[in-house]
């Protein structure tokens, strides 16, 4: 009874042995559920942090969680495809994408697969999406500036090369707009340009492919597109994807820009996959790290020193804001990420002054350093000027007794507004926007209409470059003026304007 007993007993223990070494597998593993973008699978134990793992069907995802007897998966496929029980095998590597010059004048989605079809794109290197950001010591602070072609911004808000500015505002208040003039203007000033489009309509990304092809921007551009209609993973990895193509350029020791559009719906992609991953919600039930995912991805974005090459990679960032809140959670983190921000208002937008930036909540912390001393001394006091305007308006509401003063202070607000108002896709070079704003500095258009004002501006540049191009070459090689051009140009416009002086 007892031998019988025993030899039962061994034979249990021995099946299960047998048992667990044939489930207990560090390199395949079992999927016990799938669905909206998100796999759970039960073995994988040895897999790491944002590996790349494959389904029976090809299809492939990367580990975003590991929890104690599964691990959960974020699928970069066809969800479809997966049913519980398939096969999910370890890959050793982590997320890569390709990149390289082969990539300009393409639209890939973030599988770096092109959606343009114009073919493979033979790409021969991949880099990793995620990385740690460039350490202190091989920065320097930004020197050069990255002109964006809009007055208002090169003149109050200079961005720098390297910096990270903010776009922040409402719907429809022109945030892409400026967005993609700024790519516009990099034609003939040698920076590469990444536009990473994160759940927009796949109409609005194609008219954007549209406009940058007509300008000829597309040529030193590449488009990452995240469509609405894709599952939450891929609009997570875009913008990872995005900085690794940009980080290959800046490690060339070339000047690349950046723009996320929009930051937002990454964070809300993201907000979905941690909760059905069942991380916690935290504050608008996004998940706590939100703060950690975009300060990483933006934190990428620098100027390296002459040592590691000189290359710069400079982010605009864009979010959109409910009823111009910019207290909310998304909001405030962002701004706190970035160097500044460019905040647009629909009031200003529907007023007609477009683009339409605030010019007292619109900061640029580093970019001043960038600008070029012309520039710097003709716009110094716009910020000001426009203050002034802007708080006397309001007072001059309750009244028409007002003094000469006032009423000046009103007026050559109202002229500076004017100037700075300018169409999409007519970006301004630097030197004209010198002229202009010297222009409307020096109070030679205060007496004319509004709506003369920009013509007669477009005649005085026209003037002064036909006939005095000897002083409009001086700004631009000595990139100052100084007292002596200043009274040379000063005497020049007076003349000029005499004929418009009522
Ligand atoms: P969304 O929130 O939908 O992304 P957005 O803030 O990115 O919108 P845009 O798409 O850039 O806004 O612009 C909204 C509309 O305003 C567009 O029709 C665009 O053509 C127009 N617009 C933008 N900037 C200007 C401008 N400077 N002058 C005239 N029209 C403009
Ligand atoms: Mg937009």
């Amino acid at each position: 009874m007892d031998k019988s007993l025993e030899k039962i007993s061994s034979l249990i223990k021995k099946q299960i042995e047998n048992f667990e070494s044939q489930i207990q597998s560090d390199d395949v593993g079992i999927v016990i559920s799938s669905g909206d973008g998100i796999c759970l699978v039960y073995g994988l134990n040895k897999a790491m942090m944002g590996e790349l793992v494959v389904f029976n069907n090809d299809v492939y995802g990367m580990v975003m969680n590991i929890e104690e007897d599964h691990i959960g998966v974020i699928l970069l496929g066809d969800c479809n495809l997966i049913k519980e029980g398939d096969e999910a095998r370890r890959t050793n590597k982590v997320m890569q994408t390709i990149v390289g010059d082969e990539l300009l004048g393409r639209v890939i989605n973030p599988l770096a697969q092109p959606i343009d079809g114009l073919g493979p794109i033979n790409a021969k290197k991949y880099r990793p999406i995620e990385r740690i950001a460039p350490g202190v010591m091989v920065r320097e602070p930004v020197n050069k500036p990255l002109q964006t072609g809009i007055k208002a911004i090169d003149a109050m808000i200079p961005i720098g090369r390297g910096q990270r500015e903010l776009i922040i505002g409402d719907r429809q208040v022109g945030k892409t707009a400026i967005a993609i003039d700024t790519i516009i203007n990099q034609k003939n000033e040698n920076v590469l340009c990444v536009y990473v489009a994160i759940g927009q309509k796949n109409s609005t990304v194609a008219k954007i492919v549209d406009k940058l092809k007509q300008y000829h921007a597309l040529d030193y551009t590449v488009i990452i597109n995240a469509g609405a209609a894709e599952e939450a993973p891929l609009l997570y990895i875009a913008p990872f994807v995005g900085c690794a193509i940009a980080e290959e350029w800046m490690e060339q020791g070339k000047d690349v820009l950046i723009i996320y559009d929009d930051l937002s719906k990454h964070a809300v992609s993201y907000r979905a996959l941690s909760l059905l991953l069942k991380r916690s919600p935290g504050r608008e039930a996004y998940p706590g790290d939100i703060f950690y995912l975009h300060s990483r991805l933006l934190e990428r974005a620098c100027k390296l020193d002459k040592a590691h090459g000189g290359g710069s990679i400079t982010a605009l960032p864009i979010v959109e804001t409910q009823a111009g809140d910019i207290s909310s959670y998304i909001p405030t983190n962002v701004i706190s990420i970035t160097d500044g921000q460019i905040f647009l208002i629909t009031d200003l937008f529907n007023a007609g002054q477009r683009p339409a930036i605030d010019s007292g909540f619109s900061v640029s912390r580093v970019g001043g350093a960038a600008q070029i001393k012309a520039m710097k001394k003709v716009s110094s006091s716009l910020k000001i000027d426009l203050a002034n305007y802007n708080e006397l308006k309001s007072f001059s509401q309750f009244g028409s007794d007002l003094d000469d003063s006032t009423k000046r202070i009103l007026r050559h607000g109202e002229v500076l507004l004017e100037v700075l108002k300018q169409d999409q896709y007519q970006t301004y070079d630097v030197i004209d926007q010198i002229l202009e704003l010297y222009i409307a500095k020096n109070y030679f258009l205060d007496t004319l209409d509004n709506k003369d004002i920009k013509n007669v501006l477009q005649r005085a540049l026209t003037y002064l470059k036909s006939s005095h191009l000897d002083l409009i070459n001086e700004i631009n090689t000595t990139k100052d003026i100084s007292n002596e051009l200043d009274n040379k140009l000063k005497e020049v416009l007076k003349e000029f304007f005499k004929s418009y002086t009522k």
